[in-house]
């Protein structure tokens, strides 16, 4: 079981954060819901909708929808990606070309359906140019919303997918290859780092396969670990 004060601690040190970081991106209005505990359901679509247009980097010159998440709000699992690629700026919906089709089947073989196991985001929400990997600049300006929704889905378990995710959210340089194969405190989650589905589309050798069936293991296994919470999907 979680320390109560502990889970408190880390919510109010990740809302100082991100309270900084929209003062330096230069926002001056602080928006309080209504409900102070919305359902997430409801948190998640008032993110999204508050993302439409946004104009905070220069990735929304070139993109044609943001793809901010989908899945299931109170999943006990969440994957980040890296950022949108073609199909699904077309689409503005994570995870939908063909990395998101091999996504889903390794999901599957360890028993977790996307849908409705799983809540999908990437690092960034717009897709860059020709999949270049996100600039510095660019991931600055977009984390905070990635850091809102892993607070609104409150995860236990996180899969992050790559090197982009992996470093992001462990602030590390280290490389997918040494940081995949353990897991990581994050927030009030465990977070285990794989490779990114593009990866293994591009590398179909069986070592990179066999190491990425471990992790998802190991995921599944800090997944079914942790306490069972009657009111979400497999608890
Ligand atoms: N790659 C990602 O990292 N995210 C997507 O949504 C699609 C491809």
């Amino acid at each position: 079981m979680s320390d109560p004060r502990e889970d408190v601690t880390l919510a109010l040190r990740g809302l100082v954060d991100t309270l900084r970081h929209h003062r330096d991106l230069g926002l001056r209005d602080l928006t309080l819901a209504a409900v102070p505990f919305p359902d997430p359901a409801d948190a998640l679509r008032e993110q999204e909708r508050a993302r439409q247009g946004c104009q905070l980097c220069k990735l929304c010159k070139s993109r044609t929808n943001v793809a901010f998440g989908s899945g299931h709000a109170r999943a006990r699992l969440m994957v980040v990606g890296e950022g949108p690629g073609e199909e699904e700026d077309k689409q503005g919906v994570p995870f939908v070309g063909r990395a998101g089709q091999l996504l889903t089947k390794m999901l599957a073989s360890v028993g977790f359906d996307r849908e409705r196991d799983c809540y999908i985001a990437n690092v960034v929400k717009c897709r860059p140019e020709r999949n270049r990997n996100p600039e510095p600049d660019e991931v600055a300006a977009c984390s905070p919303f990635l850091m809102a929704q892993i607070d609104t889905v409150a995860p236990h378990v996180i899969l992050a997918l790559g090197n982009f995710a992996a470093q992001t959210l462990l602030g590390t340089k280290e490389g997918i290859t040494r940081l995949r194969g353990k897991t990581y405190a994050f927030r009030s989650a465990v977070l285990v780092p794989t490779f990114h589905p593009a990866f293994l589309l591009r590398n179909p050798g069986q070592e990179f396969k066999r190491m990425a069936w471990d992790d998802l293991k190991l995921a599944r296994r800090e997944y079914d670990a942790r306490a069972t919470d009657g009111g979400r999907p497999g608890g």
